[in-house]
């Protein structure tokens, strides 16, 4: 089964016995010390770590994880800011036990995948704290052979070498409902793309539209209205690796906050409408509001003013916090006729009327180069069909009866042509629209990605002999599939595309598979598809398969 979405699953600490803290590596407390506060890191020369197991995680096996993350509850307010470094790891085992005195979360083997937690600002008592993303970790534990659907898998915050003193503290379960850790977990079974800042010059924040701070003040970038000024960020990503036209599925910002906060602004986030976004210049020529944006765009409503005050979710210091999900925004991008995979994605932070002094707090890369930089995470499909003709066709307005399906290579280059160009041509020639019923494309248009051309009621452009415009559905391949015009080879996505329309367009319309053709097989003199593709014709006329 397909699941084209972005699913969320959340749970909490369920029992007191699945929590609870580790001293030294050789005492368990499944209750935390006697205030039932649980001590993670280096405190009084020792050395702790934590562990929350949760029951009925309800995730398939192999799914790609987009956002986990652990919370948990401080029990102390810390007096100043602290520098405590922590490491959170996963209980590599496909239906987690509880945790005992002889089976303490030392001696039970860890995920290969970790995560760093840096803490360097105050925490504060009863807010959450929230982890990094834990995706490869969760990916890593739900991908092996025994998992299954409601299993029970565990987490440990182990100290990361903090010095004497430096520890943070969270209740445990046992302290009562609503102080117990929460696991939360995003998932698709799709693809999972991850977009991070690759330098200093790719984030920043400008002020009052008029002035870029690429390093600013104090390594934060405030989003919102900080009392004296208008604040808004700009961050670029890279590494993305999405294919043109791919569908995008969910798309959200992470960014860490920078301080225990409890102010609200509202924010207007749109994507720079650039094929592959330009890095800031340091003398902010190319400053967000100088550029040209989105028509998608996503509010951030973080927090509103009721009867006079203030309310909504506070933010505590290095943990990380989420968008609204994006993925118009990125759609839009990824649309482009100059998207490439290895394109930068660019968005803006706009302000959107926040009250006097509603700000966040968000790390800058220059703060410890990136450690606490943003991040973009996008879930995404391959294969996605574009409805690209016009409504109204005036030439070639004829009837199309279709009996065979005729397949064409388009004798140019696979992964240098646009579907685009094909179809100007085809205009220009006088055919009113591109030749063919439906495009399969190359890399420049995304690999195996289905792009509609004429409606099928209408008659092709494609075969001329015996009105075989007439009488059949066209399919054309971006590539050149014959050995004197370049001999490329079609891609397993476009087969895959190929099989998939072959099937779908003969069951509706009752095509036996033997009339299943490749262009040169029909009077026509030419060499098209291809020696490279005619043959998986032909198996697909004797087997309904394209490859063995
Ligand atoms: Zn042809």
């Amino acid at each position: 089964m397909t699941m084209n979405h972005v699913a969320k699953f959340k749970t909490t600490v369920a029992q007191s016995t699945d929590d609870g803290r580790e001293q030294d590596a050789t005492t368990w407390n499944g209750n935390g010390n006697a205030s039932n506060v649980i001590t993670i890191g280096n405190s009084g020369g020792s050395v702790y770590s934590a562990a929350f197991r949760f029951r009925g995680v309800d995730i398939p096996r192999n799914a790609k994880i987009v956002l986990a993350r652990l919370k948990i509850r401080p029990a102390v307010t810390d007096s100043s800011d602290p520098d405590v470094k922590l490491i959170v790891k996963g209980i590599k085992e496909a239906n987690t036990k509880v945790f005992s005195q002889s089976s303490r979360p030392s001696q039970r083997t860890k995920t290969v995948n970790s995560v760093a937690w840096h803490i360097i600002k105050k925490w504060e008592v009863h807010e959450w704290a929230q982890t990094p993303n834990l995706q490869l970790l969760i990916e890593e534990i739900v991908a092996q052979s025994g998992w299954k659907p409601g299993n029970a898998l565990a987490l440990v915050i182990e100290d990361n070498g903090s010095s004497s003193g430096q520890a943070e503290t969270c209740y445990d379960k046992i302290k009562g409902d609503g102080y117990q850790a929460e696991l939360e977990v995003w998932y698709t079974m799709k693809n999972v793309s991850v977009g991070t800042i690759a330098g200093n010059d790719r984030d920043g924040v400008e002020i009052n539209k008029t002035t870029w701070q690429g390093s600013p003040t104090g390594n934060v970038i405030t989003l919102g209205d900080d009392g004296a000024d208008i604040n808004e960020g700009g961050l670029i990503f890279s590494a993305l690796s999405i294919p043109r036209h791919a569908n995008i599925i969910g798309a959200y910002l992470m960014i860490t906050q920078a301080d225990q906060n409890n102010r609200f602004p509202n924010l207007l986030i749109k994507g720079f409408a650039e094929d592959d976004a330009a890095v800031f210049a340091s003398d902010g020529s190319n400053r967000p509001s100088t550029r040209q944006k989105t028509k998608a765009q996503a509010e951030w409503t973080i927090g509103e003013s009721a009867a006079g005050v203030f309310v909504g979710l506070h933010w505590t210091a290095n943990s990380v916090y989420e968008s609204p999900d994006l993925r118009e925004i990125v759609q839009e991008i990824v649309d482009r006729e100059g998207w490439t995979p290895s394109s930068r994605l660019g968005v803006v932070l706009e302000n959107r009327s926040s009250w006097d002094g509603q700000y966040k707090l968000i790390w800058d890369y220059v703060k410890n180069t990136g450690e606490f930089a943003a991040k973009l995470i996008v879930a995404w499909d391959t294969i996605r069909t574009i409805y690209s003709a016009q409504k109204d066709i005036l030439k070639f307005d004829k009837s199309n009866y279709p009996e065979y399906i005729i397949v064409h290579h388009s004798a140019t280059p696979r992964d240098s042509t646009h579907f685009s160009t094909i179809r100007n041509n085809h205009i220009g020639i006088g055919w009113g629209d591109v030749a063919y019923h439906h495009w399969i494309a190359g890399a420049l248009d995304g690999l195996g990605v289905h792009i509609v051309g004429r409606p099928e009621n209408k008659i092709g452009a494609h075969a001329d002999t015996q009105k075989m415009n007439y009488r059949s559905i066209g399919i054309a391949l971006c590539g050149t599939f014959h050995p004197s015009g370049g001999g490329e080879q079609p891609s397993a996505e476009q087969l895959a595309t190929l099989q998939e329309l072959l099937d779908k367009v003969r069951k509706e319309r009752g095509i036996p598979k033997e009339r299943v053709l490749g262009h040169r097989e029909t009077p026509d003199a030419t060499n098209c598809p291809g020696d490279n593709l005619l043959p998986y014709i032909e198996r697909y006329r004797s087997t309904g398969k394209l490859l063995p």
